[in-house]
């Protein structure tokens, strides 16, 4: 088990109320797996990256819980620690490549600032290390494009290089935060095949925070489905796929564009993810659930463990596995 995260809890204060955005999720990563957080924006799965990354600054956040990397707790260390960490054992891939460059520095600038940083390497090495790594993300002419600007990349080559930047530490996890949302389709299929290339080559653990099926089929290994700030389903791409559980997860699955759907009105979850600020008692998702039942507006569903897999809802509750 390369991470182990329990019961992690990250709220905020606003000026409309405490703001729970991530309430109570354990969750562990193994080496070497795709590990997709799935839900709608606003579920906690980009807070949950940026905690884990140590990027949630604490006062004004709180962040309770325990998230072990390797065994070391990473909650409440020192910033200056976790500038160790943060690029060097566990690096990010962000959204939108483009807001992830200074305009004003030359591409290989910007790479030589993480390879001198947290390699213990001269200037004449670290060149050759990024170029190195540019060529492994498929950058042709990688020397040229090595002193070229952001803005003389297409956003597909952006992307590729703000991998190339995630890898150049050889991080134990990379957390890859809908890397591919911003690209066109036939891009986005580059990017993914590319991750999974490096993953191989690398044997790292890939943390994928996506809102799309598709994607997750292509790269994950293990879902975990996230609703306003709650981890409710766990499982394998295939049992997820084959026998979704949690009727959030079945809505999720259910409202993909399909072909069959051509000409008809779409499927879709009925309501809106709540407020972080005002969530609904019990089940979080009892307002939108067709299922749902006295107990769920009243008591938080048990997690119920069922054969590798677990869900949190009342309709499971008594049939654990164990
Ligand atoms: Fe629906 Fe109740 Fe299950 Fe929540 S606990 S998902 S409201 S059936
Ligand atoms: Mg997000």
């Amino acid at each position: 088990m390369i991470l182990q995260i329990s019961d992690l809890k990250v709220y905020f204060n606003s000026p409309d109320g405490l703001v729970k955005a991530v309430d109570g999720i354990s969750f562990e990563l193994k080496r070497g797996e795709t590990l997709a957080l799935v839900g709608e924006s606003g579920c906690g799965k980009s807070v949950t990256a940026l905690t884990i990354m140590g990027l949630v600054k604490c006062p004004p956040a709180k962040v309770e819980g325990s998230i072990k990397l390797d065994g070391k707790e990473l909650v409440g260390l020192p910033d200056e620690e976790y500038r160790k960490i943060r690029g060097k054992r566990i690096s990010m891939i962000f959204q939108e490549p483009i807001a992830s460059f200074d305009p004003l520095y030359t591409i290989g600038k910007q790479m030589m600032e993480v390879a001198m940083t947290h390699l213990d390497v001269d200037e004449d090495e670290a060149k050759r290390i990024c170029i190195e790594m540019l060529k492994k993300v498929h950058i042709p002419l990688a020397e040229k494009r090595f002193d070229e600007y952001p803005h003389e990349m297409s956003g597909g080559m952006l992307q590729r290089i703000m991998i190339a930047i995630a890898l150049l530490t050889n991080p134990d996890i990379v957390i890859a935060d809908e890397p591919t949302t911003a690209l066109d389709v036939t891009i986005q299929a580059q990017i993914l095949n590319l991750l999974k290339e490096l993953q191989q080559m690398y044997n790292m653990s890939v943390i994928f925070i996506t809102h799309d099926f598709g994607v997750v089929a292509e790269v994950a290994d293990r879902v975990h489905v996230m609703y306003a700030g709650k981890i409710v389903e766990k499982a394998s791409v295939k049992e997820l796929f084959k026998d979704p559980k949690h009727p959030y997860t079945k809505g999720l699955l259910h409202s993909r564009v399909k072909k069959e759907y051509k000409g008809k009105l779409l499927p879709f979850i009925p309501g809106n993810v709540p407020l972080a600020t005002n969530l609904p008692d019990g089940c979080r998702f009892h307002p939108r659930c067709a299922y749902a039942m006295d107990i769920c507006k009243k008591k938080l569903p048990p997690e119920v463990n069922l054969n590798g897999s677990s869900v949190a809802c009342w309709l499971y509750a008594g049939r654990d596995a164990r």
